[in-house]
């Protein structure tokens, strides 16, 4: 111990950073790698954070703002979220503004003013800002505490995000070396991490990787039969009343699959880059602002959007690498509370996919990159093993041997079974097909043929007459698609040509000569079934996730408080969860405070926001006469029956033929 001057018994003091965690945020404790984030910049340093979506990266650089004297400057592409992301800060107390190209001239010369004078500790600016010399100008007349590069990927020329102005950014180091610069993004591969590092010329620069486990988030896979309907069962059963983002390749499917929801009672609206700016703006303000919308989108949707109780993320088509997989899926449940990353995938997919970058622009250098990519999510797609290890491994971090405990393929370990006759069978049609010069023949043509049936096109081309004609018939269609698939996936069949003719690869002779095993997984007969890590069957209870881990009896409060929080939310025109998030309002119901200083213990209430809701939260707490216990709480009208499964209104009947092929 030290202490030989005089004063002795002086508490220990805790760090600026800390007391504005606390003040500030109302939260407890730092996370994971916030602290020597913090720490560093605040010290002057410069840092590139590796962090994933919702790991808490925007306090790494708002907290370095408010401690150092100075405006924190904060690049950011997203445009259409700065006014949400000020408001946030805002109802925090935080003095926030942005600069951007959806403000009028005298909005703009006021924020100019107000950095000038001091008086902010925020401002967002957009990239492309920069590369005008009046912006540069007016950063010289104010002083400025740290530079914040957010979504620093879009620096790398690789990913798909890449914008030319993040190039100008190196800038700033040379206009203002002694300003420390902080760069930031959840795109976590070791070649963007040093591509960010080089391009922004931050050769000093420390950096920090975050562990990229996403906990919270459980990870599924099903094999695709009819998207839609399988979509509409999963949501139906497990995320009513939920918000959630669908993810689709196509804009078609987006347009069609937003309807279908629509029209079965599921609220969904559409998002891609074929509809008009303002529609796009509105779709995307809804989602933020409004409780239980579904947004169905193209990869264009979702960068940046810190929307905390995103509840599931499902893909309709295999994303196109495992990164941005992991980045899609990262929207969900960035307040930490269970979610779901669900995905159908069939064997189109892989055909499309494998199509696509054959026939696709680029050199062949950027296809073979393409192919890495899309065998690495097939992988995925494919393993028996922990999907949320693997995930981890991908980004070069060590899984837990053990599993998970939330993946389906832990929650339902997958049978294997030999499937090397199976191999064999689908192979020696492909061999047999191929002598048929000039023909091409897909998949289904080769199950057709498996499976024995006299279709049109088995009669026009004889196939009927082929030595393999009928001798598959020990599996369902469904499984020889799924044997098709996974071959695929293995590489001992190869996609060719516009019509997805299938072919031998160099592997192929191996199987077919016996040297070797095929273990194939077993298609499960329905997909796996809803559980969440506890074994709870949240799947049952049709209230919102949020709630449903809370005891029956605090459900009336939680419910009371969110009704409040909307109406809050509603007259000064922001979402609920810049008032407060889900999980402060279910710790209020929990602890049930009876004073204002005690609501100020709660993680997630700050000065201001104690200040500004203190009153109003006791007095709805007060209004339902004091804690459970004391009073039966009444019967909780989430308890109302589920949706009749063998019977959905209005549902599509059509199935989804798989006539491409
Ligand atoms: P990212 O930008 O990395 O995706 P955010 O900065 O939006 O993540 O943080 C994700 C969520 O976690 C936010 O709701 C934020 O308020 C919360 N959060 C961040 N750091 C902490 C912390 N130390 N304690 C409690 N909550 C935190
Ligand atoms: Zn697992």
């Amino acid at each position: 111990m030290g202490g030989t001057g005089g004063i002795t018994d002086m508490p220990v003091t805790e760090s600026e950073a800390l007391a504005t965690l606390h003040r500030v945020f109302g939260y407890e404790a730092f996370r994971g790698e916030q602290e020597a984030v913090i720490e560093h910049v605040v010290a002057g340093g410069d840092a590139v954070v590796l962090m994933p979506t919702g790991g808490g990266k925007s306090l790494c650089y708002q907290i370095p703002a408010l401690v150092r004297p100075g405006t924190g400057i904060v690049i950011s592409p997203l445009i259409a979220l700065m006014q949400d992301q000020v408001d946030a800060l805002r109802a925090l107390g935080v003095r926030a503004g942005f600069i951007n190209s959806t403000q009028d001239f005298d909005e703009r010369r006021m924020v100019e003013a107000e950095f000038q004078a001091g008086e902010l500790d925020l401002l967002y600016l957009a990239p492309e800002r920069l590369r005008l010399e009046g912006t540069l100008e007016l950063l010289s007349r104010g002083k400025i505490s740290v530079f914040a590069i957010d979504e620093a990927h879009c620096v790398s020329q690789w990913g798909h995000d890449f914008r030319p102005d993040y190039l100008a950014l190196s800038l700033l180091g040379e206009r203002w070396p002694e300003v420390p610069r902080i760069a930031l993004t959840a795109t976590a591969t070791r070649a963007t991490h040093q591509e960010i590092t080089q391009r922004l010329n931050m050769p000093d620069a420390r950096h920090f990787v975050a562990n990229f486990d996403r906990p919270n988030i459980q990870y599924r896979v099903v094999p695709k039969t009819e998207a839609k309907k399988q979509l509409l069962g999963f949501l139906r059963e497990e995320h009513a009343g939920d918000a959630g983002i669908v993810y689709c390749l196509s804009r078609n499917s987006v347009e069609k699959t937003a309807e279908f929801l629509t029209r079965n009672g599921i609220e969904a609206v559409p998002y891609h880059a074929g509809l008009d700016a303002g529609t796009r703006a509105a779709h995307q303000s809804r989602f933020l602002r409004e409780e239980g919308l579904v947004v169905v989108a193209t990869i264009a949707f979702g960068m940046g959007i810190d929307k905390p109780d995103v509840r599931f993320v499902a893909h309709l088509d295999l994303p196109k690498s495992v990164e941005g997989y992991y980045q899609e899926t990262g929207r969900a449940g960035r307040d930490g509370l269970p979610s779901t990353a669900w995905m159908a995938y069939g064997l189109n997919d892989v055909v499309q996919q494998r199509k696509l970058i054959q026939s696709g622009e680029g050199d062949e250098a950027f296809r073979r990159r393409a192919a890495m990519h899309l065998d690495s999510m097939l992988a995925l797609c494919e393993t028996a093993q922990c999907r949320r290890g693997q995930l981890l491994a991908y980004f070069g971090q060590d899984p837990d041997p053990a599993g998970c405990g939330n993946c389906d393929t832990c929650l339902t370990p997958p049978e294997t079974w030999d499937g090397t006759v199976a191999a064999q069978k689908v192979l020696s049609t492909v061999v047999r097909l191929k002598r048929e010069r000039g023909q091409k023949f897909g998949a289904g043509q080769i199950i057709d043929i498996l499976l024995g049936r006299r279709t049109g096109k088995v009669i026009q081309f004889d196939h009927d007459q082929l030595s393999v004609f009928g001798i598959g018939e020990e599996l369902s269609e469904a499984e020889w698609r799924g044997v098709v698939r996974q071959l695929l996936a293995q590489g001992l069949i190869a996609v060719e040509g516009e019509y997805g003719t299938l072919v031998l690869t160099e592997a192929s002779g191996a199987v077919l000569r016996r040297e070797r095993e095929v273990p194939l997984r077993k298609e499960p007969k329905r997909p796996a079934a809803a559980r969440s890590a506890s074994g709870s069957g949240r799947g049952e209870r049709k209230a919102k996730t949020a709630a449903a881990e809370l005891p029956e009896e605090l459900l009336p409060a939680f419910e009371a408080l969110r009704a409040w929080r909307a109406e809050q939310a509603r007259e000064q025109g922001v979402p609920a969860y810049v008032i407060f998030h889900d999980a402060t309002l279910r710790e209020i119901a929990t602890v049930w405070p009876t004073s204002v200083a005690q609501l100020g213990g709660i993680s997630g209430v700050g000065e201001k926001k104690l200040a500004t809701y203190g009153e109003g939260v006791i007095a709805v707490l007060a209004s339902l006469g004091g804690p459970p216990g004391a009073t039966p709480a009444p019967a909780d009208p989430a308890e109302a029956a589920g949706p009749d499964q063998e019977d959905w209104p209005g549902m599509d009947a059509e199935p989804e033929p798989d006539d491409w092929i």
